[in-house]
């Protein structure tokens, strides 16, 4: 088996595939060690059969599973799995909050692991960044205004700018969405103004949208926001760097779940499957976990992983991209460091006092309001999920009148209730190890109950939701646990709370939202709605795993430089979510993407 390559790149998805694209393209020799496995679409599998997703779905039932490990707060209690997340039992993520709560099991901090990570199973809504994302600390540094919850502005004390603007990074979003095969529209977006979009822009004419979002259009007008429809990751006409025709995908099939049609525009479809295709030097090895990697000096001279039989392997690059997902690949660093902490462990600064390594970890604040449309039931599988957003509570006459250090967006949702086992499975959970939580337990919600229950609620709900900007602080990390993993490998353990000032964002964030349902649904009253976000509740992460290998101007603020380069090391790059100091007040997926083709410029 070949054993030497130009770039080795270690994940799939986001932040893997776009260098993965570039460099093979550019005749490099290139390959991806993909822990997950290859799940092909249905016209991948021959004539009449299943595609991997489906039947893995409908195999995947299995008897209920418990956590056993020895000295968690959640020991013996059950938990959900899906077929592309780890078992808790062999791999866990470990996680504690910063007033001591924990040491718990979750299976939060996972994206997906597969082909393609997380834009396997992600909701596809891919917002750029606005300008002030990537300049929190001077944008904060001009205003001096008062914070709420926050009379220190001591919210602001570990906010970096990023190293380059919004204007750095235009051309690479637009080859982003270019290349990956986008609908929506530009028009009503804040980025639309300054920098904005190439004209005509690269999104592909939206669906129709599901009638119930209408009420959040409405809503949304009705407090003064302009809207725009949601740019989605799913492709609605043929899309031709990517050679896919043009369907009828349906939002159960998309949202959440893999698409067995290949119409999400997740990385394995769009970047890797066409350019191994095409013929360039390209290599996939799924199911090949990469365990830890070898220096010598600055360089590194091997990656180390094990193959689908389990067998220990290595294989040498001249330039080694990590791209793991942030939680994953804070860990793979410490666990080569720990396999060399003379070597690789004082090059990353391990373990050294005031190292960055594994700091600044970032999720969203997240959040939103929700309502029962009275008398209405929608077939929320008739159009594709998150119609309508905005970008009004990004602008600064908002900020300022809140007293908020950033902002973010809004977006209505539709379907996360479109099938009723999934109403029962996310009633009353409050994170993904929670899920039927609302549910078990419940004794209104059995016989009759059950009947009136779902006939009120099943098909009637619509939600708007926020996705905004998380304060960095020091103290939020990812850290080595001592429980080993079904390798004998150290776990990864997250340490994570919430800043006040992130309750004062989310608290103003849910509150919008609610006026937006209260202004656009007729009849609606504040009774009616229910408004909440994730504050209080630390383990939550949105399923947006970002920062703990910030990049920055200087080794004394971060641990990659602009380029994405581990500082320490020539040919080191690193370049999922773990690089960004702040976490945008959007979704994160096209601009990991966008700045993964920027590095791939640069390297
Ligand atoms: C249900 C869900 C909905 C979401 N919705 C949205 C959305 O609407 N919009 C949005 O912007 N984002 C969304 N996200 C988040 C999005 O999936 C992530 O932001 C994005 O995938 C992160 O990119 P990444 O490169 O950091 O990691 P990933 O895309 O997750 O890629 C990491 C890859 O590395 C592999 N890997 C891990 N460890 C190893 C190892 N040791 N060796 C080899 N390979 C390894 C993993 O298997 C995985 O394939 C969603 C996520 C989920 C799960």
């Amino acid at each position: 088996m070949r054993d030497q390559f130009d770039y080795v790149i270690i994940g799939s998805g986001a932040g893997g595939a776009p260098i993965a694209y570039e460099k093979a393209r550019d005749k490099k020799s290139v390959l991806v060690l993909e822990k997950g496995p290859l799940l092909l679409t249905q016209d991948e599998r021959h004539e009449g059969s299943l595609s991997d997703f489906k039947r893995d779905e409908m195999f995947n039932a299995g008897t209920e599973r418990i956590i056993n490990i020895p000295g968690m707060a959640n020991s013996g209690q059950p938990f959900f799995t899906s077929h592309i997340e780890p078992d808790l039992n062999d791999e866990p993520h470990i996680f504690s909050d910063l007033a001591g709560n924990g040491p718990r099991v979750t299976i939060e901090g996972y994206t997906a692991q597969v082909v393609g990570g997380g834009t396997q199973l992600y909701g596809g809504v891919s917002l750029r960044f606005s300008e002030n994302d990537f300049r929190l600390k001077s944008f904060n540094d001009d205003r001096q205004i008062a914070l709420k919850n926050d009379p220190d502005r001591d919210a602001l004390r570990h906010v970096i700018d990023w190293p380059f603007g919004y204007a750095k990074l235009k051309k690479y979003y637009e080859k982003a969405e270019y290349l990956i095969g986008i609908n929506g529209t530009s028009e009503g977006q804040v980025k639309a103004k300054k920098n904005g979009f190439s004209d005509p822009d690269q999104y592909q004419k939206p669906r129709n949208p599901n009638p119930i979002s209408e009420f959040a259009r409405k809503g949304m007008e009705n407090c003064g926001f302009a809207t725009y429809r949601t740019p989605l990751a799913v492709i609605t006409e043929d899309h031709l760097p990517s050679n896919r025709k043009a369907g009828d995908p349906h939002v159960g099939y998309v949202n959440r779940y893999g698409d067995p049609l290949g119409y999400k525009s997740n990385t394995w479809v769009t970047l890797l499957r066409p350019t191994i295709r095409e013929g360039f030097d390209l290599e996939l090895r799924p199911n090949s976990t990469v365990t830890y990697l070898e220096s010598r000096g600055r360089e590194i001279v091997a990656v180390h992983y094990r193959d689908e039989s389990g067998r220990a392997r290595r294989v040498t690059g001249k330039k080694i991209i990590v791209a793991c997902s942030a939680i994953e690949s804070v860990r793979l660093m410490m666990l080569s460091a720990e396999h060399d902490r003379l070597g690789f462990g004082k090059a990353i600064r391990f373990e050294e006092d005031g190292s960055h390594l594994g700091r600044y970890f970032l999720t969203h604040a997240f959040g939103g309001a929700e309502v029962a449309i009275k008398n209405y039931r929608f077939d929320k599988s008739i159009s594709l999920d998150s119609d309508f957003a905005t970008d009004a509570c990004a602008q600064q006459e908002f900020l300022d009148a809140n007293g908020l250090w950033a902002g973010g967006a809004i977006y209505n949702n539709t379907s996360d209730q479109c099938l009723p086992i999934t109403l029962a499975r996310t009633d009353g959970s409050t994170d993904l190890d929670t899920f039927w939580a609302g549910f078990s337990g419940a004794m209104e919600k059995r016989g009759d109950g059950l009947i009136r229950w779902l006939n009120e609620d099943f098909g009637t709900r619509l939600s708007v939701s926020f996705m905004a900007n998380q304060v960095p602080r020091y103290e939020n990390r990812i850290e080595l646990h001592a429980t080993p993993d079904k390798w004998g490998r150290r776990s990864a353990h997250v340490i994570k709370d919430w800043h006040p000032h992130d309750g004062a964002v989310m608290g103003t964030l849910a509150g919008v939202c609610e006026d937006i349902l209260l202004k656009g649904v007729p009849g609606a009253t504040r009774n009616d709605i229910s408004e909440g976000s994730v504050y209080g509740n630390a383990v939550r992460v949105a399923n947006h795993i970002l920062g703990g290998m910030r990049f920055g101007e200087s080794e004394d603020v971060s641990v990659l430089d602009p380029s994405c380069r581990v500082w320490g090391f020539d040919n080191l790059f690193v370049t999922d979510g773990s690089f960004m100091p702040t976490s945008g007040g959007g979704n994160p997926t096209l601009t990991i993407q966008a700045n993964a083709f920027r590095v791939a410029d640069l390297i």
